[in-house]
């Protein structure tokens, strides 16, 4: 069963080299050289146990082809630190001290099915729990290669296949396994783009269609697009999802999350699942 605006006949995207195939080899190139040089950097660098902080990780897609990736990146990650559920994140962050040692805290943005598919086994696999940030209005929908949503919306320009999202019976599956589900909007516009009336109606109405559908408080919004002040006001934004009841607000600004930092700015760090383990050695040993 599909519930597809024009995703006439083509195969449901499984491959990472299927969301690729779209890419210019100019862009290709241009993310092997920046791997190489983020390897080279990653030399000299080293990953304390000792951070004193929570990071957290965020992957948008585990396609078939990315399942050993994710899975030595996740146990390379278990040498440095825990790993938390969002509410135990929030609550470390929160408490009046010092945060001793270092702590995980995965998220997923977008809700696309692959990660029920080729994430969660995993995550079952080695207890490690997660947040999907799912976008309500596409929960259980599937859009065809020339879909707006597709290449406007996500970013996936030229590919053959279409994208398909986790349907609320696989969200509710996935809290089973210890996955928070939070709020990615209910269209994932751009919230700088919006009049405040959108703006409350994409964090109130999504909130509300989340725990309609999975009978838990959602408590956690991810901003679409994530860079702050370019696609949200991180104060203003800030202020009026706490007002409509979130406990956090995640964005895509890289770093680590320290004691005082505000719980409606957090830090995250995106990965992909293909990247060695010398690219994460990079990116977590940032101060
Ligand atoms: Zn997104």
């Amino acid at each position: 069963m599909t519930h597809s605006d024009d995703n006439s006949g083509q195969a449901v995207t499984e491959l990472y080299q299927e969301a690729l195939s779209g890419r210019s080899v100019f862009k290709s190139v241009r993310e092997k050289v920046r791997n190489i040089y983020v390897e080279l950097l990653s030399a000299t660098r080293q990953i304390s146990n000792v951070n004193n902080c929570v990071q957290f990780p965020y992957y948008h897609h585990v396609f078939s082809d990315e399942v050993i990736g994710f899975e030595s990146q996740l146990q390379y990650l278990k040498n440095y630190g825990d790993f938390i559920s969002i509410d135990a994140a929030i609550s470390i962050l929160n408490s009046n001290s010092e945060i001793e040692g270092r702590y995980f805290c995965l998220t997923f943005d977008d809700g696309l099915s692959c990660c029920y598919k080729y994430a969660l086994p995993v995550l079952s696999k080695l207890n490690i729990p997660a947040t999907f940030y799912v976008v309500t209005d596409f929960v259980g929908k599937t859009f065809g290669p020339n879909s707006s949503v597709t290449r406007k919306t996500f970013g996936y320009k030229g590919i053959e296949t279409s994208i398909e999202f986790m349907g609320w019976q696989q969200c509710r599956e996935a809290i089973g396994e210890g996955v928070t589900i939070g709020s990615h909007t209910v269209t994932h516009r751009r919230l700088s783009q919006l009049a405040k009336k959108q703006i409350i109606y994409e964090l109130e109405h999504s909130k509300y269609e989340i725990e309609k559908n999975t009978k838990q408080i959602c408590k956690h919004l991810c901003a679409p697009y994530g860079v702050p002040e370019l696609d949200f006001d991180l104060i203003g934004h800030g202020e009026l999802a706490s007002k409509l009841g979130y406990k956090s607000f995640a964005t895509g600004a890289r770093g680590p999350n320290r004691y005082g930092q505000a719980l409606m700015a957090l830090q995250r760090d995106h990965l992909l699942a293909n990247w060695s383990n010398k690219q994460l050695k990079y990116f977590f040993s940032r101060e």
